[in-house]
């Protein structure tokens, strides 16, 4: 059985992936603010830095993978600056810090959770998502603090999966044995899209986003997922980008790829 670090363990999508690979008879050890294995502020290179030590102690310095789901959505009142810090770079530098712990399993698969609204939302900072790819995060957090978290929300995300395509292929990572992995799920049913905190403006704009299946999507259909990718049966895949949607980039791009 594997041992499996997932971030943002405490809720919706890390939650419910925490459950699936559990029953499976796995070994998770989730990292988020509170109420999980190890507590961690994703949102500063200390928080980072003490998440890294702390799973790789609790690991034995052996990680067979690693699922990013920790982020701040948009639609409640968050600076952009602070999203942008957990959703880009919080998990860019946990993937490179466990990167020793996910060459020792030999194998290993990252797995992280980008969002449809990288092709669905227009308007997205190019800039933004240059200062993410650059690693510089005093500018990327200065620029999602003036966008403000509505734009910021798609350029995290869009850095995200490209930092993966980037990184996915390089020796470093594919040549350790190392698979890089992104979900871009479309609207799922979570806190994050149906907590008390959100702006109830932004929150009612949601119920016309186009969704051909009919209905939200479920944080276990998204959890299945991440147990494929994690798995034996997707040994194939290497800097996927994966929509799980309900066919709303499907709908709303159809040809364009
Ligand atoms: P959620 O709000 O239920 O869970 C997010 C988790 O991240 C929470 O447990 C929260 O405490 C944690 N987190 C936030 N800031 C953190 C920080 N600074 N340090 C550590 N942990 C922190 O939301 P969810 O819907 O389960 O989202 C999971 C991931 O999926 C997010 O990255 C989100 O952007 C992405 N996503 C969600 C949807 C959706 O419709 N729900 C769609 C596309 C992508």
């Amino acid at each position: 059985m594997a041992t499996y670090v997932i971030t943002g363990a405490a809720s919706g999508i890390g939650a419910a992936s925490r459950r699936t690979l559990e029953s499976g008879g796995h070994t998770v050890i989730g990292v988020d603010l509170a109420h999980t294995d190890v507590t961690a502020d994703l949102s500063t290179p200390g928080g980072r830095t003490a998440a890294a030590d702390a799973v790789s102690e609790a690991s034995g310095g052996v990680v067979d993978g690693l699922v990013c789901c920790a982020g701040l959505g948009s639609l409640s009142h968050v600076p952009g600056g602070r999203l942008v810090a957990v959703n880009y770079f919080g998990a860019v530098e946990l993937v490179t810090a466990l990167k020793p712990a996910l060459e020792r399993a030999g194998g290993a698969s990252v797995v992280v959770i980008s969002s449809s609204s990288t092709t669905t939302q227009p308007g997205i900072p190019e800039n933004l998502v240059t200062a993410c790819l650059d690693g510089d995060e005093t500018e990327a957090v200065r620029i999602g603090d003036q966008v403000t978290a509505i734009p910021a929300y798609p350029a995290s995300k869009l850095a995200l999966a490209w930092w993966i395509r980037r990184e996915a292929v390089r020796p470093e990572w594919i040549g350790n044995g190392i698979r890089l992995n992104a979900i871009a799920p479309g609207m799922i049913d979570t806190p994050m899209t149906s907590g008390d905190d959100l702006d109830p403006e932004l929150a009612k704009a949601l119920d016309f986003y186009p969704v051909p299946l009919g209905r939200r999507g479920r944080p276990d259909e998204i959890a299945a997922l991440v147990e494929f990718l994690l798995g034996p049966g997707s040994t194939l895949f290497c800097g996927s980008v994966v929509f799980a949607d309900g066919g709303t980039d499907a709908q709303l791009r159809q040809q364009d790829w």
